[in-house]
């Protein structure tokens, strides 16, 4: 890297500097995303007041108090291995599995989503993920680490679910590192960002199947091996119990692919701890 800046002519980097064109782009970015996502603009309905709610939490989101009150969060209520919540929001106890995952068992072992995925939650996720509103980690990071408590103290390791390197180059950061980061660090467990790698790209994961279990199966083979683990990843995961942390559980096809990847490797149990789990229809009892 040091080589290749040396060979940039004087002239150029003088130039750069002086006009100070980085911040300025960077400026110019910032100014375009702001307008595309404005941080007051999350929700549409700013005088619904909602006394209950905590006010700096909310002022932080800029969400107002009454779109913060329908967020549904989850906790453990839903289905324990793929977190859908059961149908009228029944607890089912810790180990219930949803008619779903009790034919067709993902290769990890338990969920938690801090919320669900729907017209509450999904801009103040899609903000996180794609507007670079790192302002938003604490709170989020509040949240997964209430809804994942009893799956952080029981996991060795924390992994989040690794980009593409063009995907990360686009995007500029890895979401999931972002929140996996800090909550290893809050828990004190282990942290590896390099372990599992995304060794292919995928496509957006957009199906035309027209049945449930089509769509699900076109996601399955869309990240079929595209996740592997490094030699040193397979040294340092061995035999370990692993905590994979995601924004959003859609098909789960995305998790699965990881954690088959990482029991190839030797990894012992996966769990998954994802912000929110996208789901149309709660699960049937
Ligand atoms: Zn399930």
């Amino acid at each position: 890297m040091r080589d290749h800046l040396k060979r940039i002519p004087k002239s150029v980097k003088r130039f750069v500097s002086e006009q100070a064109l980085l911040p300025r782009l960077r400026s110019a970015c910032d100014q375009m995303i702001e307008v595309l996502y404005p941080r007051q603009a999350l929700d549409t309905d700013p005088d619904v007041i909602n006394f209950a709610a905590p006010p700096r939490t909310v002022q932080a989101t800029g969400l107002s108090a009454g779109a913060w009150s329908s967020i549904r969060f989850l906790s453990d209520e839903g289905c324990a291995m793929c977190a859908r919540p059961f149908e009228g929001g029944l607890y089912m106890g810790p180990d219930a599995l949803c008619t779903f995952c009790s034919q067709t068992p993902f290769p990890f072992k338990h969920t938690r989503a801090a919320c669900l995925y729907d017209e509450a939650s999904r801009g103040l996720i899609l903000a996180f993920k794609h507007a670079d509103r790192l302002d938003l980690r604490p709170v989020l990071l509040g949240w997964l680490s209430r809804a994942g408590n009893d799956l952080l103290s029981q996991a060795d390791i924390v992994v989040p679910v690794p980009l593409h390197p063009s995907r990360l180059f686009e995007r500029r950061f890895n979401q999931a590192a972002e929140l996996a980061r800090p909550l290893a660090r809050q828990h004190k467990r282990d942290y590896s960002a390099d372990a599992l790698r995304r060794i292919r790209p995928t496509h957006k994961q957009l199906s035309q199947a027209r049945t449930a279990k089509g769509r699900m199966a076109d996601r399955m083979a869309n990240v079929k091996d595209a996740f592997a683990l490094s030699e040193a990843g397979e040294r340092r995961l061995k035999g370990r119990h692993v905590l994979l942390i995601d924004d959003v559980f859609t098909s789960g096809a995305t998790l699965s692919a990881c954690a088959e990847a990482l029991l190839k490797g030797g990894v012992r149990r996966v769990d998954c701890l994802v912000l929110a789990r996208a789901a149309t229809q709660t699960a049937p009892l």
